[in-house]
């Protein structure tokens, strides 16, 4: 058994049934190979040991109160991967899906995307199983207090800074600011994705889709491209998949799908974004809705669609952007996508493509952009957030929009860089692994065996 294979083996003993995390780990691990036989000291360090084992997790009760009175129970994490780099970072999850290991898959990954940017962030997630479907805006608030009253006791703007991530937006970050403030009379930059009224960064809600977008848009001008007059579907219609659509229109692509939870919209003409931003950021509804205002587009949902793939993978179209959550393309959607011509597949969700499904991309040769490389805009302009906090500024649209062009730009250089020094140019996957453990690594051994 390889050292690699052996580590995997313990973990899965150690730290049973979390099948979404030892994916994370695997796909990591695997493309470090090379790069630890050649460098003895990581083995001697026991980097990968101490990498997979997150340097502290907590776990909580989060007791609130509905609308009727009854006391419900959900369970909350924040898991503290790893502060090689900086205070943790990384954002919080609010979905009935959540449990030790997807929080423990995010915040793995979140190490090496946060390394990626080239900034001073460590990695770290949290969240709750807590399901803010139906849920009234009261509900949201008792249940956001309820969970800062545990948290506030393990954050700080210096140690771990939180955000949002599915399920938890600019209204979920005041609510925990406000309980935040209250227990601690304190009032810093603790949390980022913040309103503009008090604190946010301007970009910083459109930043993750349009970052995807400008990674898709580097990639494919190193393969003399452009997103020009591209067909593009794109799943999800939270932040990331709306501000990618948006992102597209401005660079001349069409966009002709989203979906949630339920089902998808195909709209050839390309997707109306005032209506999606109205149905998803005001109505706050389903996006069957959409076909109310456009007949001419199609509503397939989840329940009509076979088990075996997603409906949202099986148009025709020259580009695919997975923006919704885990294990949301596999492989059968994968073979579907490059019979229909796709040749660039770019990753705004964490993990959206199955490893099978990562590795017909990777043989087919496409440009495919991973997720911890094309999806680091968001966490990046959290920290430009964190930095206009500290020194009590506040930077134009602009600015930040040009910051985070130029952290894509590295993002993709440094993937790109690494892949071809190691031998195997084009494949921003493994470029991305190295480069992050990399950097990663280096800062664990300058600071001793902590
Ligand atoms: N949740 C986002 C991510 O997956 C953003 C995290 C942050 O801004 O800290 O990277």
């Amino acid at each position: 058994m390889t050292y690699i294979h052996q580590t995997i083996t313990d973990l899965k003993r150690t730290s049973p049934s979390q099948c979404e995390f030892f994916q994370a780990v695997e796909e990591v691990l695997e493309s470090i190979e090379p790069l630890l036989e050649s460098v003895p000291r990581y083995k001697k360090q026991a980097i990968i040991q101490r990498m997979v084992e997150p340097e502290r997790q907590i776990m909580f009760r989060v007791p609130w109160m509905d609308d009727n009175g009854d006391i419900q129970v959900n369970k909350g994490y924040r898991i503290e991967f790893n502060s090689a780099l900086g205070p943790y970072k990384g954002g919080l999850r609010f979905h009935p899906s959540v449990n030790a290991s997807i929080i423990k898959f995010l915040g793995f990954e979140q190490i090496f995307k946060n390394a990626l940017t080239g900034l001073p962030i460590g990695g770290g997630k949290g969240g709750a199983n807590f399901d803010p479907k139906g849920r009234s805006d009261a509900e949201i608030m008792r249940f956001c207090q309820s969970f800062m009253t545990e948290l506030y006791r393990h954050i700080g703007p210096t140690t771990d800074v939180p955000a949002g991530d599915i399920g938890v937006g600019a209204r979920e970050i005041g609510y925990m600011f406000g309980q935040y403030k209250r227990i601690t009379g304190r009032y810093e930059g603790v949390l980022t994705g913040k309103s503009l009224l008090w604190g946010g960064s301007l970009a910083r809600k459109e930043a993750t889709g349009y970052g995807a977008v400008y990674f898709a848009k580097y990639m494919l001008e190193a393969r003399g491209d452009s997103l020009k007059g591209k067909t593009c579907l794109v799943s999800g219609a939270g932040n990331v998949a709306t501000y990618a659509i948006e992102k597209l229109y401005h660079l001349g692509a069409i966009p002709v799908s989203c979906s949630d939870s339920r089902g998808t919209i195909y709209h050839e003409k390309g997707i109306d974004l005032d209506l999606l931003k109205d149905i998803k950021e005001v109505r706050r509804k389903s996006l069957k809705e959409y076909i109310e205002t456009h007949s001419d587009a199609q509503y397939i949902s989840v329940a009509d669609y076979p088990e075996d793939g997603h409906a949202v993978w099986r148009f025709k179209a020259d580009a695919a952007f997975p923006c919704a959550t885990q294990n949301e393309l596999c492989v059968s959607d994968a073979k579907a996508l490059l019979e229909n011509g796709c040749t660039l597949v770019t990753e705004g969700a964490n993990m959206p493509s199955t490893q099978e499904a990562v590795d017909t991309f990777i043989e087919a040769k496409i440009a495919f952009g991973p997720g911890k490389a094309a999806n680091a805009g968001g966490v990046a302009t959290s920290q430009l957030e964190m930095a206009q906090n500290a020194s009590m500024q506040n930077w134009s649209f602009e600015q930040v929009d040009a910051k985070l062009k130029d952290i894509m730009k590295h993002v993709f250089n440094i993937a790109n860089d690494t892949a071809a020094e190691f031998g195997q140019p084009g494949n921003l996957v493994f470029g991305a692994n190295i480069a992050g453990f990399k950097r990663v690594a280096e800062a664990m051994i300058e600071q001793g065996a902590v």
